[in-house]
């Protein structure tokens, strides 16, 4: 049951900022999320701000300077089917097309999936575990199939979106508005670990809201891609993903970013793997190093060990579709 709330929708993007500064109000985008978390009582709030009125939030678009900006409101389906995001981002577009299904592609927003709250299914049942504020994970000695094998540290739940590790991988920047004015952050800076703090997410502050995200422009030899295994083939969060973005030059790794998902509490970019490609031909000894690299550090839980040969196998294959598309 969901408790009662006031509503404002935003007419303005300063109307929004004020209003989301008092007290726990939340922010309603398209509204797939939080209108679940609410119903199933996983935080409460005394006020609902609506921003999908806010026109200066959607759409995408191409600066002067040849960076793309997405604004927070663009739906999933916007991302996927837009040409220019499938020309020159496919990782982001590839991602999008796989999160969840059609009506919730249509629904969801960027800004959304970026912010949305974890799966672990304590913390989205009755369970008052480490993350809502209370003494203990118990994913720990629990149920922890579908936890993660990097970064752990208290909570160990997988960041649920499948959109955050491409734009990982391509560099983003998050602009994000709040009662100080506007500030930019890199997003590898925009998700917080559970050994910074385990109660959040992200980086935001009461107030503030992602606007926009942007991605510089690509160099020539740029090239890029997402996987994502799921446990069943219609809708389901990654069990194992990566985003990957190579830059070749001269038929070498120039440039590497592999960033995983369902593997840590944020996206988890593996820096060992990308150093294994970077200088080397993508040849298949350089891949089966860089495959290896990536699952180095794993500190599986007692049911999710299976993840480390999925990770391991999925990367090896990603690669080595990229390599052939190189050819
Ligand atoms: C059944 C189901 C299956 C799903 N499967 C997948 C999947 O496979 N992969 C995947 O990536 N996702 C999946 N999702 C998550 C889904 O993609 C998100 O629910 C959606 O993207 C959220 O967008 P929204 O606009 O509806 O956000 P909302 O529900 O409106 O908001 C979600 C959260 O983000 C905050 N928020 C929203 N917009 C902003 C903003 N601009 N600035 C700051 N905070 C903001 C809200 O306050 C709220 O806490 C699934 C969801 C469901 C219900
Ligand atoms: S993994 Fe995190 S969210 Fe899940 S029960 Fe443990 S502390 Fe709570």
């Amino acid at each position: 049951m969901i408790t009662g709330f006031s509503y404002l929708r935003a007419t303005s993007l300063k109307e929004a900022v004020s209003g989301l500064s008092q007290g726990n109000a939340r922010i309603h985008a398209g509204g797939t999320d939080l209108l679940g978390c609410l119903r199933d009582q996983v935080f409460s709030t005394e006020m609902v701000v609506s921003i999908s009125g806010l026109r200066e939030l959607k759409g995408i678009r191409e600066t002067p300077e040849g960076h793309l900006r997405i604004g927070s409101l663009t739906t999933i389906t916007e991302i996927s089917e837009s040409r220019i995001i499938r020309e020159r981002y496919p990782a982001l577009a590839q991602a999008a097309a796989e999160v969840a299904s059609p009506q919730l592609r249509n629904q969801g927003t960027l800004g959304g999936n970026l912010c949305q709250k974890p799966r672990c299914w304590y913390y989205r049942g009755e369970f008052h575990c480490l993350r809502k504020g209370g003494d203990r994970c118990y994913a720990i000695a629990g149920e922890n199939h579908y936890h993660c094998i990097f970064g752990g540290d208290r909570c160990y739940i997988v960041h649920p979106s499948d959109t955050a590790p491409a734009l990982v991988a391509y560099k983003a920047t998050v602009h994000i508005a709040g009662p100080a004015g506007i500030r930019k952050v890199l997003i590898d800076h925009f998700f917080v670990p559970p050994s910074k703090d385990v109660t959040k997410e992200t980086i935001l502050e009461q107030g503030e809201i992602v606007t926009e995200i942007i991605l510089p422009p690509l160099p020539r030899g740029a090239t890029s891609s997402y996987r994502k295994v799921r446990a069943r083939q219609s809708w389901d969060f990654a069990l194992a993903g990566v985003a990957l973005a190579l830059q070749m030059t001269g038929g070498h790794v120039t440039d590497a970013r592999i960033v995983l998902s369902g593997a840590a509490p944020i996206p988890w970019r593996s820096v060992d793997a990308e150093k294994a490609l970077i200088g080397n031909v993508l040849n298949p000894g350089s891949i089966k190093r860089a495959a290896a690299m990536s699952v180095n550090n794993a500190e599986p839980m007692v049911h999710n060990a299976y993840k480390i040969p999925l990770f391991r196998g999925m990367i090896e294959e990603e690669l080595e579709n990229l390599s052939h598309s190189q050819a």
